[in-house]
């Protein structure tokens, strides 16, 4: 049973609106407490979701505001429980009192994610749709947040869910020679499920080949800035995120640890990381700021090698651009064209049999930044052609899903090969429910109750 809960729906600070939100038994009465309509009709007594214009009151009944309420009745609800909704101005003290009043009427604070968490519970949208809410709410570019629209329609619960029907059929199949060990599986229906296995699989790879794309969309590109000491990694950082997000300073080795900052390019979404460097060091703060460095380095899209211009390229530099290029995609940043000396120094010869790209600039007083920002825009439509022009997409947008959509793939195929190896149909079975249970996971629903009847409903009429 379930509790009535209740929370500022609306952000924290100022704002021309605030929202309080009610779920549970008692939403309507208790919002009832809080808000006195200026008609007749008392909230509880409203139809579904018309709203009242009246005053809300604080826990002692004294008027705190004007506004508005509405309740909606299970299951007509985005919880699918009774809900009540209060709405004021924007004040924080005025929410705060009315929460605090709500509280006083049995209400209790809703814990993050609560209200989403009841609507999954109580079959409003399952788990991908779930994400999609937060991926939505939290979108920073708006290819990100029709991608995260598609999803909360339910786009991939639909297509995991033909993906886990087709292989309820083949798990029927199965069951039905079970009850008979004494026959063997004949070629025909052999080669059957085969083909039904196959195609799932492959409908699963094809998921699987969205992953990175997805990934790419709902948390942008991670750029990684590498380079020797002092050629500038954290003012380049700062120049393109526009604001002083990492230290400088002209000490080599200031910054310890990686750095982030997120910036937005015509509408491609660029997480920054700024490295310590990789350099061996004694220092143990040091040693995690390398290990950071390296952690961030294998999940890097794209890498900004930066180098001083005014300098040699030395060993570091090019052990550097070696690391670079086997982990990611590479761009040689030539900094400080503002100084005197500077020159685009050139790499040993068989490291420019590698295409780079070379962009130089200043990171000190921005000249030659817009060039960058064009090559870095270049590289994200690269690697995501058409973002935010399709309407929406059915990609797998993070590692939850992409982690069980990987799961069932190689559990299919071993379910597949084992079959070719004329394995027994048990053993079969264990690898078909393991593929089902890993797409019952992504979306939340009950792996054994679907199977069971979904094989009685085909095999047990009258057993
Ligand atoms: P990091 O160690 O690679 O992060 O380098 P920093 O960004 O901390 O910069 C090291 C020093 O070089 C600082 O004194 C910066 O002011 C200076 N610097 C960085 N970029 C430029 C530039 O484009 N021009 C000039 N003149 N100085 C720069
Ligand atoms: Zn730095």
């Amino acid at each position: 049973m379930s509790d009535l809960i209740a929370a500022v729906a609306t952000p924290p600070g100022t704002g021309g609106v605030g929202i309080l939100r009610l779920s549970g038994p008692g939403a309507a009465q208790a919002a009832a407490r809080v808000f006195r309509p200026k008609g007749t009709r008392a909230l509880p007594d409203a139809p579904d979701r018309q709203l009242l214009y009246g005053t809300l009151l604080d826990q002692a009944g004294q008027a705190l505001d004007t506004g508005l309420a509405f309740v909606s009745r299970a299951p007509h609800s985005y919880t699918g429980e009774e809900t009540a909704e209060l709405q004021c101005h924007g004040s924080p003290m005025v929410l705060s009192l009315v929460l605090d009043a709500l509280f006083a009427a049995g209400a209790r604070q809703a814990r993050a994610g609560e209200f989403t968490q009841r609507a999954f519970l109580n079959g409003k949208l399952d788990l991908t749709q779930a994400e999609a809410v937060i991926d939505l709410i939290e979108a920073e570019t708006p290819a990100a947040a029709r991608q995260a629209a598609g999803q909360l329609t339910g786009a991939l619960s639909r297509r995991i869910d033909a993906i886990y029907s087709g292989l309820t059929d083949v798990m029927a199949h199965f069951c039905a020679v079970l009850d008979y060990p004494d026959e063997d599986l004949d070629p025909f229906q052999t080669q059957q499920l085969q083909e039904a296995l196959q195609a799932q699989e492959e409908a699963l790879t094809a998921l699987l080949r969205t992953s990175r794309r997805g990934r790419l969309l709902s948390q942008g590109l991670t750029c990684v800035l590498l380079g020797r000491p002092n050629a500038g990694k954290s003012s380049l950082l700062n120049a393109l995120a526009g604001y002083e997000r990492a230290i400088v300073t002209p000490i080599p080795g200031t910054t310890r640890d990686t750095v982030e900052a997120t910036v937005t390019l015509e509408g491609y979404l660029f997480r920054l990381v700024d490295t310590a460097g990789l350099r061996d060091s004694d220092d143990p703060i040091e040693q995690l700021g390398v290990a950071r460095s390296r952690q961030a380095l294998d999940q890097a899209d794209l890498i900004l090698l930066v180098c001083d211009g005014t300098q040699e390229l030395g060993e570091e530099d090019t052990a550097l651009l070696d690391q670079a290029l086997d982990q990611a995609d590479t761009l040689l940043v030539m900094n400080k064209s503002d100084l005197p000396g500077y020159g685009c120094p050139m790499f040993r010869a068989e490291n420019t049999a590698h295409t780079l790209s070379v962009v130089g600039l200043s990171a000190k007083t921005g000249l030659g930044l817009e060039f960058l920002e064009a090559e870095l825009v270049r590289r994200a439509q690269a690697l995501l052609p058409q973002a935010g022009q399709r309407a929406s997409e059915l990609l797998l947008t993070n590692q939850r899903q992409t982690d069980a959509v990987r799961r069932a793939a190689e559990s299919v195929a071993r379910a597949g090969q084992a079959l070719e190896q004329g394995v027994t149909p048990d053993a079969l079975l264990t690898d078909v429910e393991q593929a089902m249970a890993a797409l019952g996971e992504l979306t939340g629903r009950t792996v054994r109750e679907d199977i069971t009847s979904r094989i009685f409903q085909r095999f047990c009429v009258g057993k």
